[in-house]
Protein backbone atom coordinates (compact mmCIF):
# COMPACT_ATOMS: atom_id res chain seq x y z
CA UNK A 1 0.00 0.00 0.00
CA UNK A 2 1.05 3.32 -0.70
CA UNK A 3 1.34 5.76 2.27
CA UNK A 4 1.53 9.02 -0.36
CA UNK A 5 -1.81 10.58 0.30
CA UNK A 6 -2.92 10.14 -3.70
CA UNK A 7 -6.23 12.77 -4.28
CA UNK A 8 -7.92 9.52 -5.93
CA UNK A 9 -6.96 7.35 -3.63
CA UNK A 10 -8.36 3.95 -5.25
CA UNK A 11 -6.91 4.44 -8.20
CA UNK A 12 -3.40 5.17 -8.22
CA UNK A 13 -1.07 6.11 -11.15
CA UNK A 14 2.21 4.14 -12.20
CA UNK A 15 5.26 5.49 -10.51
CA UNK A 16 6.89 7.76 -13.39
CA UNK A 17 10.65 6.80 -13.94
CA UNK A 18 11.99 9.52 -16.63
CA UNK A 19 11.03 12.31 -19.06
CA UNK A 20 12.46 12.97 -22.55
CA UNK A 21 11.81 15.66 -24.74
CA UNK A 22 7.88 15.65 -25.52
CA UNK A 23 7.50 11.99 -23.68
CA UNK A 24 7.27 10.99 -20.00
CA UNK A 25 8.14 7.10 -19.21
CA UNK A 26 6.94 4.68 -16.21
CA UNK A 27 8.58 1.64 -14.75
CA UNK A 28 7.35 -0.34 -17.14
CA UNK A 29 9.00 1.65 -19.98
CA UNK A 30 6.20 2.59 -21.25
CA UNK A 31 6.04 5.69 -23.38
CA UNK A 32 3.36 8.31 -22.33
CA UNK A 33 3.20 11.36 -24.81
CA UNK A 34 2.81 14.56 -22.48
CA UNK A 35 0.40 15.92 -24.53
CA UNK A 36 -1.44 18.20 -21.74
CA UNK A 37 2.71 19.07 -20.51
CA UNK A 38 1.04 17.44 -17.07
CA UNK A 39 -1.98 20.61 -16.40
CA UNK A 40 -0.18 22.84 -18.97
CA UNK A 41 3.25 22.81 -17.48
CA UNK A 42 6.05 21.12 -19.62
CA UNK A 43 6.01 23.61 -21.60
CA UNK A 44 9.74 22.92 -22.78
CA UNK A 45 9.76 19.53 -22.69
CA UNK A 46 11.30 17.25 -20.18
CA UNK A 47 15.23 16.75 -19.61
CA UNK A 48 15.98 20.01 -20.86
CA UNK A 49 19.80 20.53 -20.49
CA UNK A 50 20.17 24.29 -20.15
CA UNK A 51 17.47 24.29 -17.44
CA UNK A 52 18.63 21.36 -15.58
CA UNK A 53 22.14 22.92 -15.52
CA UNK A 54 20.55 26.35 -14.84
CA UNK A 55 19.56 24.54 -11.72
CA UNK A 56 22.22 23.03 -10.81
CA UNK A 57 24.61 25.87 -11.12
CA UNK A 58 22.48 27.84 -8.48
CA UNK A 59 22.36 24.56 -6.24
CA UNK A 60 26.01 25.04 -5.94
CA UNK A 61 26.28 28.57 -5.56
CA UNK A 62 23.19 29.12 -3.10
CA UNK A 63 20.39 27.20 -2.90
CA UNK A 64 18.23 29.19 -0.99
CA UNK A 65 18.12 32.24 1.16
CA UNK A 66 14.97 33.39 2.94
CA UNK A 67 14.04 37.11 1.05
CA UNK A 68 13.47 38.42 4.36
CA UNK A 69 17.40 38.76 4.82
CA UNK A 70 19.23 37.90 1.52
CA UNK A 71 17.74 38.42 -2.19
CA UNK A 72 19.06 36.86 -4.97
CA UNK A 73 20.42 37.27 -8.36
CA UNK A 74 18.06 34.82 -10.23
CA UNK A 75 15.10 36.73 -9.02
CA UNK A 76 16.58 39.94 -10.03
CA UNK A 77 17.37 39.02 -13.18
CA UNK A 78 13.94 36.91 -13.75
CA UNK A 79 11.74 39.79 -12.65
CA UNK A 80 14.02 42.40 -14.74
CA UNK A 81 13.37 40.06 -17.94
CA UNK A 82 9.94 39.62 -16.96
CA UNK A 83 8.89 43.27 -16.69
CA UNK A 84 11.07 43.46 -19.89
CA UNK A 85 8.21 41.49 -22.04
CA UNK A 86 5.30 42.28 -20.00
CA UNK A 87 2.15 44.39 -21.41
CA UNK A 88 3.47 47.66 -20.38
CA UNK A 89 1.64 48.74 -17.21
CA UNK A 90 3.39 46.00 -15.50
CA UNK A 91 6.33 46.75 -13.30
CA UNK A 92 7.48 44.46 -10.72
CA UNK A 93 7.26 41.14 -9.60
CA UNK A 94 6.11 38.96 -6.62
CA UNK A 95 7.53 35.67 -6.25
CA UNK A 96 5.51 32.66 -5.06
CA UNK A 97 5.68 28.89 -5.29
CA UNK A 98 2.80 28.02 -7.41
CA UNK A 99 -0.65 29.27 -9.17
CA UNK A 100 -3.05 29.32 -6.25
CA UNK A 101 -0.34 31.48 -4.52
CA UNK A 102 -0.19 34.01 -7.32
CA UNK A 103 -3.68 34.40 -6.94
CA UNK A 104 -4.08 34.77 -2.97
CA UNK A 105 -1.48 37.17 -3.56
CA UNK A 106 -3.26 39.48 -6.58
CA UNK A 107 -5.91 39.16 -4.41
CA UNK A 108 -4.44 40.61 -0.97
CA UNK A 109 -2.48 43.12 -3.30
CA UNK A 110 -5.48 44.75 -4.26
CA UNK A 111 -6.94 44.88 -1.05
CA UNK A 112 -4.15 46.82 0.54
CA UNK A 113 -3.77 48.76 -2.56
CA UNK A 114 -7.40 50.27 -1.45
CA UNK A 115 -6.50 50.22 1.70
CA UNK A 116 -3.87 52.60 1.50
CA UNK A 117 -5.27 54.95 -0.99
CA UNK A 118 -8.21 55.38 1.77
CA UNK A 119 -10.62 53.18 -0.08
CA UNK A 120 -11.13 50.68 2.57
CA UNK A 121 -14.58 50.25 1.98
CA UNK A 122 -13.70 48.53 -1.43
CA UNK A 123 -13.20 44.75 -0.77
CA UNK A 124 -15.71 43.14 -3.49
CA UNK A 125 -14.21 41.15 -5.69
CA UNK A 126 -16.06 40.18 -9.20
CA UNK A 127 -15.17 36.93 -10.73
CA UNK A 128 -16.74 34.57 -13.74
CA UNK A 129 -18.89 31.35 -13.45
CA UNK A 130 -16.73 28.77 -15.28
CA UNK A 131 -13.42 29.56 -14.08
CA UNK A 132 -10.30 28.08 -11.96
CA UNK A 133 -8.36 30.08 -10.21
CA UNK A 134 -6.63 27.88 -7.50
CA UNK A 135 -8.04 25.43 -4.98
CA UNK A 136 -6.71 27.69 -1.52
CA UNK A 137 -9.49 29.17 -0.05
CA UNK A 138 -9.29 32.92 -1.59
CA UNK A 139 -8.31 31.59 -4.80
CA UNK A 140 -11.05 28.77 -4.67
CA UNK A 141 -13.81 31.58 -3.61
CA UNK A 142 -13.08 33.60 -6.64
CA UNK A 143 -13.45 30.45 -8.93
CA UNK A 144 -16.39 29.55 -10.27
CA UNK A 145 -16.77 25.90 -10.67
CA UNK A 146 -19.56 24.65 -8.81
CA UNK A 147 -18.25 21.20 -8.17
CA UNK A 148 -15.14 22.23 -6.55
CA UNK A 149 -16.55 24.77 -4.86
CA UNK A 150 -19.71 22.68 -3.46
CA UNK A 151 -18.01 21.28 -0.09
CA UNK A 152 -15.87 24.65 0.64
CA UNK A 153 -18.62 26.72 -0.03
CA UNK A 154 -19.46 27.44 3.97
CA UNK A 155 -15.62 28.73 4.38
CA UNK A 156 -15.25 30.62 1.21
CA UNK A 157 -15.26 34.58 1.50
CA UNK A 158 -18.26 36.13 -1.04
CA UNK A 159 -17.61 36.84 -4.65
CA UNK A 160 -19.99 37.62 -7.45
CA UNK A 161 -20.15 35.98 -10.46
CA UNK A 162 -20.75 36.89 -13.71
CA UNK A 163 -20.98 35.05 -17.24
CA UNK A 164 -17.88 33.65 -19.17
CA UNK A 165 -17.34 35.03 -22.84
CA UNK A 166 -18.77 31.63 -24.14
CA UNK A 167 -19.33 31.55 -27.45
CA UNK A 168 -19.99 28.06 -28.28
CA UNK A 169 -23.09 27.48 -26.15
CA UNK A 170 -24.16 31.70 -25.45
CA UNK A 171 -24.33 33.45 -28.61
CA UNK A 172 -27.39 34.40 -30.13
CA UNK A 173 -27.99 33.45 -33.29
CA UNK A 174 -28.81 36.95 -34.01
CA UNK A 175 -25.91 38.30 -32.54
CA UNK A 176 -22.19 38.82 -34.33
CA UNK A 177 -19.73 37.67 -32.16
CA UNK A 178 -18.45 41.11 -31.24
CA UNK A 179 -21.89 41.67 -30.05
CA UNK A 180 -21.92 39.12 -28.12
CA UNK A 181 -18.85 39.91 -26.28
CA UNK A 182 -19.96 43.67 -25.55
CA UNK A 183 -23.22 41.63 -24.03
CA UNK A 184 -21.28 39.71 -21.65
CA UNK A 185 -18.93 41.95 -21.23
CA UNK A 186 -21.56 44.79 -19.52
CA UNK A 187 -22.33 41.94 -17.32
CA UNK A 188 -19.45 43.39 -15.15
CA UNK A 189 -20.55 46.53 -15.36
CA UNK A 190 -24.50 45.43 -14.28
CA UNK A 191 -22.36 43.76 -11.41
CA UNK A 192 -20.49 46.79 -10.44
CA UNK A 193 -24.06 49.23 -10.25
CA UNK A 194 -25.54 46.34 -7.82
CA UNK A 195 -22.88 45.76 -5.51
CA UNK A 196 -21.99 49.39 -5.57
CA UNK A 197 -19.22 50.94 -7.65
CA UNK A 198 -17.30 51.97 -4.60
CA UNK A 199 -17.53 48.79 -3.36
CA UNK A 200 -15.67 46.54 -5.68
CA UNK A 201 -11.99 46.48 -5.71
CA UNK A 202 -11.45 44.21 -8.26
CA UNK A 203 -12.26 42.07 -11.36
CA UNK A 204 -10.82 38.28 -11.98
CA UNK A 205 -10.74 36.70 -15.39
CA UNK A 206 -8.31 34.06 -17.17
CA UNK A 207 -7.66 35.41 -20.50
CA UNK A 208 -7.96 31.93 -22.46
CA UNK A 209 -10.26 29.63 -19.86
CA UNK A 210 -8.32 26.56 -19.27
CA UNK A 211 -9.41 23.88 -16.32
CA UNK A 212 -12.83 24.40 -16.59
CA UNK A 213 -14.11 24.78 -20.21
CA UNK A 214 -10.54 23.88 -22.39
CA UNK A 215 -9.04 26.42 -23.81
CA UNK A 216 -11.80 28.88 -24.49
CA UNK A 217 -10.82 32.32 -25.68
CA UNK A 218 -12.57 35.47 -25.33
CA UNK A 219 -14.16 37.03 -28.60
CA UNK A 220 -12.81 40.18 -30.25
CA UNK A 221 -13.64 43.00 -28.59
CA UNK A 222 -14.32 41.77 -24.89
CA UNK A 223 -11.61 41.91 -22.98
CA UNK A 224 -11.44 45.58 -23.95
CA UNK A 225 -14.74 46.06 -22.54
CA UNK A 226 -13.98 44.69 -19.65
CA UNK A 227 -10.72 47.01 -19.01
CA UNK A 228 -12.84 50.19 -20.01
CA UNK A 229 -15.68 49.47 -17.51
CA UNK A 230 -12.94 48.51 -14.88
CA UNK A 231 -11.58 51.94 -15.68
CA UNK A 232 -14.78 53.60 -14.99
CA UNK A 233 -15.42 52.39 -11.93
CA UNK A 234 -11.63 52.73 -10.52
CA UNK A 235 -11.80 48.48 -10.13
CA UNK A 236 -8.39 46.72 -10.63
CA UNK A 237 -8.29 44.16 -13.37
CA UNK A 238 -6.47 40.94 -12.78
CA UNK A 239 -6.02 38.70 -15.48
CA UNK A 240 -5.11 35.03 -14.19
CA UNK A 241 -2.37 34.05 -17.05
CA UNK A 242 -1.63 30.97 -14.36
CA UNK A 243 -2.42 28.39 -17.30
CA UNK A 244 -2.60 30.14 -20.49
CA UNK A 245 0.46 32.93 -19.83
CA UNK A 246 4.68 32.10 -20.64
CA UNK A 247 3.86 31.86 -24.29
CA UNK A 248 0.97 29.10 -24.45
CA UNK A 249 -1.03 30.93 -26.65
CA UNK A 250 1.43 32.47 -28.79
CA UNK A 251 2.56 35.09 -26.83
CA UNK A 252 4.63 35.41 -24.02
CA UNK A 253 1.75 36.81 -22.22
CA UNK A 254 -1.93 36.24 -23.44
CA UNK A 255 -2.92 39.35 -22.68
CA UNK A 256 -1.07 40.85 -25.32
CA UNK A 257 -3.44 39.36 -27.69
CA UNK A 258 -6.47 41.25 -26.33
CA UNK A 259 -4.41 44.28 -26.64
CA UNK A 260 -4.91 45.39 -23.01
CA UNK A 261 -2.77 45.91 -20.11
CA UNK A 262 -4.31 44.39 -16.79
CA UNK A 263 -3.03 45.98 -13.06
CA UNK A 264 -2.09 42.59 -11.82
CA UNK A 265 -1.05 39.69 -13.84
CA UNK A 266 -0.45 35.85 -12.16
CA UNK A 267 1.59 33.37 -13.89
CA UNK A 268 3.06 30.02 -12.68
CA UNK A 269 3.14 26.56 -14.44
CA UNK A 270 5.13 27.40 -17.93
CA UNK A 271 7.08 30.29 -15.91
CA UNK A 272 8.75 27.12 -14.04
CA UNK A 273 8.29 24.68 -16.82
CA UNK A 274 8.25 21.87 -14.28
CA UNK A 275 11.43 22.15 -13.31
CA UNK A 276 10.58 23.78 -10.27
CA UNK A 277 7.70 24.87 -8.80
CA UNK A 278 7.03 28.50 -9.14
CA UNK A 279 4.41 31.41 -9.65
CA UNK A 280 4.40 35.34 -9.56
CA UNK A 281 2.14 38.13 -9.33
CA UNK A 282 2.92 41.14 -11.62
CA UNK A 283 1.58 44.54 -10.50
CA UNK A 284 1.27 48.33 -11.60
CA UNK A 285 4.03 50.98 -10.85
CA UNK A 286 0.79 52.35 -9.35
CA UNK A 287 0.24 49.45 -7.32
CA UNK A 288 3.97 48.98 -5.91
CA UNK A 289 4.28 52.52 -5.22
CA UNK A 290 1.55 53.39 -3.41
CA UNK A 291 2.41 50.32 -0.73
CA UNK A 292 5.87 51.09 -1.14
CA UNK A 293 5.28 55.55 -0.52
CA UNK A 294 2.56 54.06 2.08
CA UNK A 295 3.32 51.73 4.68
CA UNK A 296 6.02 50.38 2.66
CA UNK A 297 5.06 46.75 3.35
CA UNK A 298 3.19 44.00 1.34
CA UNK A 299 1.72 42.68 4.21
CA UNK A 300 1.58 38.89 2.55
CA UNK A 301 4.26 36.19 2.29
CA UNK A 302 5.38 32.96 2.21
CA UNK A 303 8.94 31.22 3.38
CA UNK A 304 9.83 30.24 -0.26
CA UNK A 305 8.82 33.79 -1.76
CA UNK A 306 11.44 34.18 -4.66
CA UNK A 307 13.06 30.69 -4.24
CA UNK A 308 16.38 31.38 -5.75
CA UNK A 309 16.61 28.15 -7.62
CA UNK A 310 13.07 27.81 -8.36
CA UNK A 311 14.18 31.60 -10.21
CA UNK A 312 16.83 30.50 -11.58
CA UNK A 313 14.85 27.59 -13.41
CA UNK A 314 12.25 30.44 -14.33
CA UNK A 315 14.78 32.62 -15.98
CA UNK A 316 16.29 29.92 -17.91
CA UNK A 317 12.81 29.11 -19.06
CA UNK A 318 11.75 33.13 -19.92
CA UNK A 319 15.30 33.17 -21.70
CA UNK A 320 14.31 30.56 -23.95
CA UNK A 321 10.49 31.48 -24.31
CA UNK A 322 11.97 35.42 -25.46
CA UNK A 323 14.80 33.73 -27.95
CA UNK A 324 13.76 34.63 -30.78
CA UNK A 325 11.23 31.80 -33.08
CA UNK A 326 9.85 30.32 -29.95
CA UNK A 327 6.62 32.05 -29.84
CA UNK A 328 6.10 32.32 -33.30
CA UNK A 329 6.57 28.06 -33.62
CA UNK A 330 3.53 27.96 -30.72
CA UNK A 331 1.31 29.76 -33.37
CA UNK A 332 2.22 28.03 -36.48
CA UNK A 333 2.00 24.83 -34.44
CA UNK A 334 -0.97 25.62 -32.75
CA UNK A 335 -3.32 26.22 -36.14
CA UNK A 336 -1.70 23.00 -37.30
CA UNK A 337 -2.77 21.39 -34.39
CA UNK A 338 -6.30 23.13 -34.85
CA UNK A 339 -6.18 21.67 -38.66
CA UNK A 340 -5.77 18.33 -37.79
CA UNK A 341 -7.77 17.92 -35.00
CA UNK A 342 -10.34 19.33 -37.55
CA UNK A 343 -9.67 16.52 -39.91
CA UNK A 344 -10.11 14.33 -37.41
CA UNK A 345 -13.12 15.54 -35.36
CA UNK A 346 -14.48 18.03 -37.68
CA UNK A 347 -17.59 16.00 -38.52
CA UNK A 348 -17.15 13.83 -35.44
CA UNK A 349 -21.18 13.68 -33.95
CA UNK A 350 -19.66 13.57 -30.48
CA UNK A 351 -17.34 16.71 -30.73
CA UNK A 352 -19.24 19.74 -30.49
CA UNK A 353 -16.63 22.57 -30.79
CA UNK A 354 -12.86 22.81 -31.40
CA UNK A 355 -11.37 25.68 -29.94
CA UNK A 356 -8.24 27.54 -28.98
CA UNK A 357 -4.97 29.62 -29.56
CA UNK A 358 -1.68 28.78 -29.92
CA UNK A 359 -0.39 25.22 -28.08
CA UNK A 360 -3.95 25.82 -25.72
CA UNK A 361 -6.88 24.14 -27.40
CA UNK A 362 -10.04 22.55 -26.03
CA UNK A 363 -12.56 19.90 -27.79
CA UNK A 364 -15.81 20.19 -26.36
CA UNK A 365 -17.81 16.63 -26.57
CA UNK A 366 -21.16 16.44 -27.06
CA UNK A 367 -24.44 13.82 -26.68
CA UNK A 368 -26.06 15.08 -30.30
CA UNK A 369 -23.79 17.67 -32.06
CA UNK A 370 -26.71 19.45 -33.51
CA UNK A 371 -28.66 20.11 -30.60
CA UNK A 372 -25.37 20.66 -28.32
CA UNK A 373 -26.71 18.37 -25.87
CA UNK A 374 -24.66 17.71 -23.12
CA UNK A 375 -23.24 13.76 -22.21
CA UNK A 376 -25.04 12.44 -19.53
CA UNK A 377 -22.83 12.68 -16.46
CA UNK A 378 -23.74 8.84 -15.45
CA UNK A 379 -21.61 7.71 -18.28
CA UNK A 380 -18.16 9.26 -16.96
CA UNK A 381 -17.18 10.27 -20.22
CA UNK A 382 -14.01 12.17 -19.49
CA UNK A 383 -12.93 10.39 -16.63
CA UNK A 384 -12.99 7.29 -19.26
CA UNK A 385 -11.31 9.44 -22.04
CA UNK A 386 -8.52 10.23 -19.85
CA UNK A 387 -7.61 6.23 -18.72
CA UNK A 388 -8.22 5.62 -22.90
CA UNK A 389 -5.59 7.76 -23.60
CA UNK A 390 -3.39 7.07 -20.68
CA UNK A 391 -3.75 3.05 -22.40
CA UNK A 392 -2.55 4.44 -25.79
CA UNK A 393 0.08 6.22 -24.24
CA UNK A 394 -1.31 9.85 -23.84
CA UNK A 395 -1.39 12.27 -21.48
CA UNK A 396 -4.11 14.79 -22.00
CA UNK A 397 -6.07 16.70 -19.73
CA UNK A 398 -10.10 15.67 -20.19
CA UNK A 399 -12.05 17.18 -17.66
CA UNK A 400 -16.19 17.56 -16.98
CA UNK A 401 -17.33 20.43 -15.65
CA UNK A 402 -21.18 22.37 -15.00
CA UNK A 403 -21.91 24.60 -17.99
CA UNK A 404 -24.17 26.97 -16.72
CA UNK A 405 -25.97 24.80 -14.94
CA UNK A 406 -25.49 21.60 -17.29
CA UNK A 407 -22.20 19.01 -16.99
CA UNK A 408 -20.12 19.11 -19.87
CA UNK A 409 -17.13 17.32 -21.35
CA UNK A 410 -14.10 18.44 -22.43
CA UNK A 411 -10.61 17.54 -23.26
CA UNK A 412 -7.19 20.46 -22.91
CA UNK A 413 -4.18 19.96 -25.32
CA UNK A 414 -1.02 21.57 -24.33
CA UNK A 415 1.89 19.82 -25.91
CA UNK A 416 5.17 20.97 -25.29
CA UNK A 417 6.49 23.89 -27.16
CA UNK A 418 9.44 21.42 -29.00
CA UNK A 419 6.51 19.65 -30.53
CA UNK A 420 6.81 19.11 -34.76
CA UNK A 421 4.17 18.19 -36.54
CA UNK A 422 4.59 14.49 -36.49
CA UNK A 423 4.35 14.87 -32.76
CA UNK A 424 0.53 16.85 -33.17
CA UNK A 425 0.11 13.75 -35.83
CA UNK A 426 1.20 11.52 -33.14
CA UNK A 427 -1.00 13.58 -30.42
CA UNK A 428 -4.31 13.23 -32.42
CA UNK A 429 -4.11 9.86 -33.68
CA UNK A 430 -3.87 8.74 -30.37
CA UNK A 431 -6.93 11.02 -28.79
CA UNK A 432 -9.07 9.80 -31.87
CA UNK A 433 -8.03 6.14 -30.64
CA UNK A 434 -8.95 6.58 -27.35
CA UNK A 435 -12.38 8.61 -28.33
CA UNK A 436 -13.69 5.71 -30.52
CA UNK A 437 -12.62 3.30 -27.39
CA UNK A 438 -15.06 5.36 -25.70
CA UNK A 439 -17.78 6.31 -27.48
CA UNK A 440 -18.05 2.35 -28.79
CA UNK A 441 -18.06 1.43 -24.84
CA UNK A 442 -20.58 4.06 -24.47
CA UNK A 443 -22.74 2.98 -27.78
CA UNK A 444 -22.85 6.29 -28.43
N1 LIG B 1 -5.21 29.73 -11.99
C1 LIG B 1 -5.41 29.04 -13.13
C2 LIG B 1 -5.95 29.74 -14.33
C3 LIG B 1 -5.12 27.68 -13.18
O1 LIG B 1 -5.33 26.98 -14.30
C4 LIG B 1 -4.58 27.05 -12.03
C5 LIG B 1 -4.21 25.57 -12.04
N2 LIG B 1 -4.83 24.78 -12.94
C6 LIG B 1 -4.39 27.81 -10.88
C7 LIG B 1 -4.70 29.16 -10.90
C8 LIG B 1 -3.82 27.19 -9.63
O2 LIG B 1 -2.51 26.86 -9.81
P1 LIG B 1 -1.78 25.80 -8.86
O3 LIG B 1 -2.42 24.48 -9.14
O4 LIG B 1 -0.35 25.88 -9.27
O5 LIG B 1 -1.99 26.23 -7.47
Amino acid sequence: MSHVFHRNSNNLPPIGMKGDGVYLYDTDGKAYFDGSGGAAVSCLGHGDQDIINAIKRQLDSMAFAHTGFLGSQPAEDLADLLVKHAPESLEHVYFVSGGSEAVEAALKLARQYFVEIGQSQRSKIIARRQSYHGNTLGALAVGGNEWRRAQFAPLLIDVSHIGPCYEYRNRRAEETSFEYGQRVANELEEEILRLGPDQVMAFIAEPVVGATMGAVPSVEGYFKRIREICDTYGVLLILDEVMCGMGRTGTLFAAEQEEISPDICTIAKGLGAGYQPIGATLCSGEIFNTIKNGSGFFQHGHTYIGHPTACSAGLAVVQKLTQGGVVEHVTAKGQQLLDLLQQEFGRHPNVGDIRGRGLFVGMEFVADRGRKAVIDPCHKFNSRLKAAAFDAGLICYPMGGTIDGRHGDHVLLAPPFISETHHLEEVVSKLATAVRKVTAELGM
